[in-house]
């Protein structure tokens, strides 16, 4: 390259069109820099859909630019040696601006602490001068949550999220919260009756074009031993279809996604929800129009208060908080062991043979879209790792390789800070924590379980009835004073000594029968 080239370092959660990497291209003097990340897909077992996603949207990027004269440096996963391990990211890069020697290489913001420093490692050795960009894709930068978090004893969403609307204007008539409340929360907790949902709106349906077509048939063909099934794959991949998944929302769920938000029913994990987290985490769509397009139905009279609130809090309050606490926080925060939890996943979290119910259908959805909604994913996943004693990080690493929308700042503080305590008490401030009764109000599990949500022992003990009550017991000492849990302790403490001794022995059998079943399973 000559004097005044640029390298374009762009990420595969980076593919925002009009985001501060693209918008001064110069066909003249640019080359963009895209490359699939081959080494950790075959880092362990990824789910087949999530590769599609990435390596498809990717693709795509790739050739609207060549299709506007733009030079693309890109590697994909066809140059990768099958069976050698492949090169990590920046070890690609350094040999990239090697060969091509740019004058700068322009970077921006990751969204994974250690890919981040890699890269601005490979950069700096090389001698060449970094042009490095905030990510505007994120209402609140690094910087700002940094100085809203100075000085707090403690980081808590709700105030977090109020200075967000009055900063954004989100919601507000004048400096007070539309319809006079910040939070609808107690209208948005409701149960399907015996009935179920009903009829649902069907979720938008994106057939695959040529270039995806071809990224499944190379993902068959390289990762058949990967969880999930590529041919199933089903999401936007082009901004255009993000925000036509955006408006299939805002049209047809929209409206009783507050309601419903925390409802699990059987054979249905997409009822009103969004599924809009991996458009947003590859920068497909930009929050910005969530916000907009959301405050019109509500302005319109098509959606009422308590929905558009409810969705406005998970995009404007929820998103942002978390990725201003992983980078707050980071890289201590990935080490967190608050609670001191350190078995591996039970077997049943890779192929979903269980029975019970809750957890087979919830593991159903993880298989067949690698997604499950948000109640899924803390109050039966997360909730029987958190119970059982798993590793945080080892339920986040296989966050990250089962879920498509999984992305380290996203993935850590869910999966590790709220879903299993490993922070001990940043995101929350008490553990998720509940017996089978919570499933058995929340959905239609428990009826159709060979397991009983009430008993916590003998033979149709609910093992997380079981596990929770062995958990409050185990953790007394660490939690016991903890200003939240005070209901659920004086309820362990209603229980005889030979009650709460029969339960430690029926998770103690417990544990033994799912080690036994992983052992069985080659994932011992
Ligand atoms: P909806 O329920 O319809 O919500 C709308 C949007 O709000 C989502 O698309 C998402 O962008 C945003 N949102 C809601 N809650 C959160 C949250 N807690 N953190 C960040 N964004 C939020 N979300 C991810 O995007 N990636 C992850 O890797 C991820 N890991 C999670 C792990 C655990 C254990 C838990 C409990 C939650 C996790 N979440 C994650 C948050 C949330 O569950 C998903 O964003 C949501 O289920 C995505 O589905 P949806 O688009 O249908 O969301
Ligand atoms: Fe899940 Fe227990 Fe209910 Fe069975 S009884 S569905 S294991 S909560």
């Amino acid at each position: 390259m000559s004097a005044g080239q640029r390298l374009i370092v762009v990420l595969g959660d980076q593919l925002d069109r009009r985001g501060p990497l693209l918008d001064d291209l110069d066909a003249a003097r640019d080359t963009v820099w895209m490359t699939e990340a081959v080494a950790e897909a075959e880092r362990g077992p990824v789910h087949q859909q999530r590769l599609v996603l990435f390596f498809s949207a990717m693709r795509h990027l790739r050739d609207e630019l060549h299709a506007r004269g733009i030079t693309v440096r890109y590697r994909c996963i066809e140059e990768a040696p099958v069976g050698a391990p492949d090169q990590g990211l920046a070890d690609h890069l350094r040999t990239d601006i090697g060969q091509l020697q740019p004058e700068t290489v322009v970077m921006m913001e990751a969204g994974d602490w250690a890919i981040e420093q890699d890269l601005q490692d490979a950069v700096h050795e090389s001698g060449v001068a970094l042009d490095w960009r905030r990510d505007s894709h994120f209402l609140a930068s690094r910087a700002s949550f940094a100085r809203w978090a100075e000085g707090r004893k403690s980081l808590t969403l709700e105030y977090f999220y109020r200075s967000m609307r009055k900063r954004h204007a989100v919601l507000m008539e004048g400096d007070q919260p539309a319809g006079g409340a910040w939070n609808f929360d107690k209208d948005n907790r409701a149960a399907f009756g015996r009935d179920g949902p009903g009829e649902l709106p069907p979720h938008p349906r994106f057939e695959p074009d040529a270039t995806t077509r071809e990224v499944i048939d190379r993902v068959v063909e390289r990762y058949a031993d990967h969880p999930g099934d590529a041919r199933d794959f089903n999401q936007p991949v082009t901004p255009d279809q993000a925000i036509e998944a955006l408006d299939d929302f805002i049209r047809h769920r929209l409206p009783w996604f507050g309601t419903w938000q925390d409802a699990i029913w059987v054979g249905d994990p997409l009822l009103y929800h969004a599924r809009l987290s991996t458009s947003l985490n590859l920068h497909l769509l930009d929050p910005r129009d969530c916000l907009e397009r959301a405050q019109a139905a509500y302005r319109a009279g098509d959606a009422p208060l308590n929905a558009v609130e409810g969705f406005v809090r998970q995009i404007l309050g929820w998103r942002e908080f978390i990725r201003g606490i992983y980078w707050l926080k980071m890289p201590d925060y990935a080490d967190g062991n608050a609670l001191d939890h350190h078995e591996p996943l039970p077997s049943f979290y890779w192929d979903g043979e269980t029975d019970m119910a809750c957890v087979a259908d919830a593991m159903g959805a993880v298989l067949r879209y690698g997604y499950a909604h948000h109640i899924q994913r803390l109050m039966v996943l997360g909730l029987f790792a958190q119970l059982y004693g798993a590793h945080p990080y080892a339920f986040h690493e296989w966050h990250m390789a089962l879920y498509l929308d999984a992305v380290d700042w996203v993935s850590l503080p869910n999966a590790l800070g709220m879903s299993q305590f490993g922070d001990g008490g940043v995101v929350g401030t008490k553990p998720y924590c509940a017996s089978g009764a919570y499933i058995g109000r929340m959905s239609n599990a428990c009826a159709q379980c060979r397991y009983d949500p009430r008993q916590a022992t003998g033979e149709r003990a609910c093992p997380f009835t079981t596990l929770y009550w062995e958990f409050l017991d185990r953790h007394e000492a660490r939690l016991g004073q903890n200003r939240r849990l005070q209901f659920q302790y004086r309820n362990l403490h209603r229980k005889s000594d030979a009650q709460r001794a029969a339960i430690r022995e029926q998770a103690t059998r417990l544990r033994a029968q799912l080690a036994a079943d992983a052992d069985s399973r080659g994932r011992g």
